[in-house]
């Protein structure tokens, strides 16, 4: 059995890293095994910058944003020439399993260091909800929170004036940040990258409201449809019709994580140490139905998220 493994975070940090490094360190601990933080990321396993966590180590973060650990991208990472190094590294310190908390960006570190024969659990950690074989990832039902809390106010002041306004949601390739918020906060119009909409249907939409009596209105954009001041240029050349837009940006990364993702961390921690336990290999952890679930790893970074169409239909069933 494995007497020695490690924990890091990379990529973009998210809400529920800590309570997920928490999980590990102290299921490790509770199992007799001794736990390394790796800190900044894959960097810091090139550097060797690595320390024993011991269970008081994490104790009073599992309601705190961010990560610990700190977060890093590191180019040499993806060279064979960086990953040799991190190999040695992880010899020298004795280490004999890894959990890499991050994004898909991380897990294809994840597939390498499989590749190379050493022991990598993933745990999905970021606000996208971009990761396929999960329903969730740590930190999306935290933003998601945020962004509705945003929304809210930004409502009440669009009811006020009787103005229509635009809110930029971040979500590069996978726009369920904006498609859950916009279901849950009643956006009229939600502008995803995966059913990307001609702006003359965005315009008709506006007008048919208007004519109803509708005065406000809530579009809410992914980032990766386009930026939110384009959109409106777009409406003011094509309708004359005045917006503001508010782009969230960096406020939806942070802040203490939701119980969801808290509870969630913590399952999906437990799980990968067991998995390492067990001797497995190559894994990543997640959520379906409710019930955690481990997948290929390799799998997971070939294939997209699903799109979930069945709630966009609803989004705009509701929105009529
Ligand atoms: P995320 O995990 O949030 O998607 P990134 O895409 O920035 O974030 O990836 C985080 C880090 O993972 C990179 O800085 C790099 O160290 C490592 N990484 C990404 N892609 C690869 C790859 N193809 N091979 C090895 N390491 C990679």
């Amino acid at each position: 059995m494995l007497k020695r493994i490690g924990v890091l975070t990379s990529g973009g940090d998210a809400p529920g890293m800590n309570a997920a490094i928490r999980s590990v360190v102290r299921s490790g601990i509770y199992r007799g095994i001794e736990v390394y933080g790796i800190y900044h990321g894959y960097k810091g396993l090139i550097t060797g910058n690595i320390k024993k966590l011991e269970a008081s180590d994490v104790g009073d973060i599992v309601q705190r944003g961010g990560t610990i650990l700190y977060t890093a991208r590191c180019e040499e990472f993806k060279t064979e020439e960086g990953r040799a190094v991190a190999i040695e590294q992880l010899k020298k310190f004795g280490i004999e399993g890894l959990v890499v908390i991050g994004g898909d960006g991380s897990f294809m570190g994840g597939v390498k260091l499989t590749e190379l024969g050493f022991p990598t659990i993933g745990i999905p950690g970021t606000i996208d909800n971009d990761i396929p074989g999960t329903d969730f990832t740590l930190g999306f039902d935290t933003a998601l929170n945020t962004i509705i809390d945003a929304i809210d106010k930004i409502r009440d002041t669009a009811t006020s004036h009787e103005r229509r306004f635009i809110i930029e949601v971040m979500g590069r390739g996978c726009g369920d940040l904006a498609l859950w918020s916009g279901l849950a906060d009643g956006a009229e119009t939600i502008m995803i990258p995966e059913k990307k909409e001609n702006i003359d249907t965005i315009v008709e939409r506006l007008n048919r409201g208007l004519q109803r009596g509708k005065k406000h209105n809530i579009i809410v954009v992914a980032e990766g449809v386009g930026s939110a001041n384009d959109v409106a240029e777009a409406i003011k050349a094509r309708a004359n019709m005045d917006t503001r837009v508010t782009v969230l940006g960096h406020v939806q990364r942070g802040g203490s994580p939701s119980a969801f993702d808290r509870v969630l961390a913590s399952r999906m921690g437990h799980k990968a140490v067991e998995l390492l336990l067990n001797g497995d290999k190559g894994k990543m952890i997640g959520i379906e139905n409710n019930k955690i679930v481990a997948h290929d790893i390799l799998d997971i970074v070939t294939k997209k998220h699903e799109f979930n169409n069945d709630l966009f239909q609803l989004a705009k069933e509701l929105s009529i």
